[in-house]
């Protein structure tokens, strides 16, 4: 098929670009590189730097190539920003996203694959999480993906376009030493560990050890990124026979303890860690429930375990301890 990958040279975009190629799709990238890499990008796939407030770009690159399909990737990420900015997400992802919908609309388009997020459930009933648990997003940015997931509702009943909103839990790890997570600023668990190990960082912060968790910290369910690759994939080829919501993780939580504990182990490193106040928004426990798309898509996650996470992370970062930028 051919598929047009907004904010295809981001962590997870990239990554999926790549595995698209891989299985042989065609594959139009657009990214306006405020957080991407030109260098993270496939070199198979067509690069087009833009932005997606644009849309007279969207319809000339829908007009030129004509895709069958679009993964939406390209968007502003950071909970914690959104409560600070909240424009910038219920006004730009919001409005970046209804262009897109749009120019898919106007094209055509008949798939339409959205990066969602578990920051729809700030107060979960039940744990696992199904995705038919009740919305509650956690801030603005939360609440924008839950937007565009409605949007994408009535495009699906007034126009037929068939959709999924892939809502993600805890991305990490890299899909190869040379393909991985490079954020500035970097906020993420994983990356600021291992910034630590690398001698960039003297300690990590653990934000908070007075949860209602098994040793008081925050408990995540992390989910390969090559394993949410592998979701998109099998979401995109099953949209004809309907629209869909899922939840990815891999239904193991682990705990900040566990994660540095692990980090240590991977890296030989002490990792010095100070115990820091809880950060505003943070649920004590996120853990999935992927029950639905790994029965009716045979979806099973390749790396649920934690060290083979971390060793991949680490081969990345060790090995481009600055990111794409040297
Ligand atoms: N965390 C932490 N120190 C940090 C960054 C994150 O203790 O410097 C904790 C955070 O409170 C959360 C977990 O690590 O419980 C995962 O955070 P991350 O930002 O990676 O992902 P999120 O769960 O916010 O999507």
């Amino acid at each position: 098929m051919k598929i047009l990958v907004t904010g295809g040279a981001g962590y997870i975009g990239s990554t999926v670009v790549s595995e698209l190629v891989k299985a042989g799709d065609d594959v139009v990238v657009i990214d306006n590189l405020s957080q991407g890499h030109r260098a993270a990008v496939h070199r198979d796939a067509i690069f087009i730097e833009g932005d997606l407030a644009d849309r007279s770009l969207l319809d000339s690159i829908m007009a030129e190539h004509q895709p069958e399909g679009i993964m939406h990737f390209a968007s502003n990420t950071l909970v914690g920003e959104s409560v600070e900015k909240p424009f910038l997400y219920l006004g730009d992802n919001v409005r970046n996203g209804l262009n897109l919908l749009e120019g898919a609309i106007d094209h055509g388009v008949r798939r339409f694959i959205l990066s969602s997020t578990a920051n729809l459930f700030d107060d979960p009933e039940r744990i696992p999480i199904a995705a038919d648990e009740r919305i509650v997003p956690g801030s603005p940015y939360g609440e924008s993906k839950y937007l565009l997931e409605r949007l994408l509702f009535w495009m699906d009943a007034l126009y037929g376009l068939r959709y999924a909103a892939l809502r993600y839990f805890n991305a990490c790890g890299a899909a190869s030493p040379d393909l991985g997570e490079d954020h500035d600023p970097e906020t993420h668990l994983i990356p600021l560990v291992l910034q630590v190990a690398l001698g960039q960082r003297n300690s990590l912060t653990i934000f908070g050890d007075n949860y209602d968790t098994s040793d008081g910290t925050c408990i995540r369910d992390y989910i390969h990124v090559l394993d949410l690759a592998q979701a998109h994939i099998l979401a995109l080829r099953a949209l004809d026979e309907g629209s869909r919501v899922y939840n990815l993780g891999n239904g193991n939580g682990f705990s900040v303890k566990e994660v540095v504990e692990m980090a240590r182990r991977v890296t030989g490193h002490p990792i010095p860690a100070v115990m820091g106040s809880r950060r505003p928004g943070d649920p004590a426990t996120l853990i999935a429930d992927s029950v639905a798309i790994r029965q009716e898509l045979g979806w099973l996650p390749q790396f649920p375990d934690l060290r083979d996470i971390i060793e991949s992370a680490w081969l990345w970062h060790s090995q481009h301890p600055h990111g794409y930028e040297e």
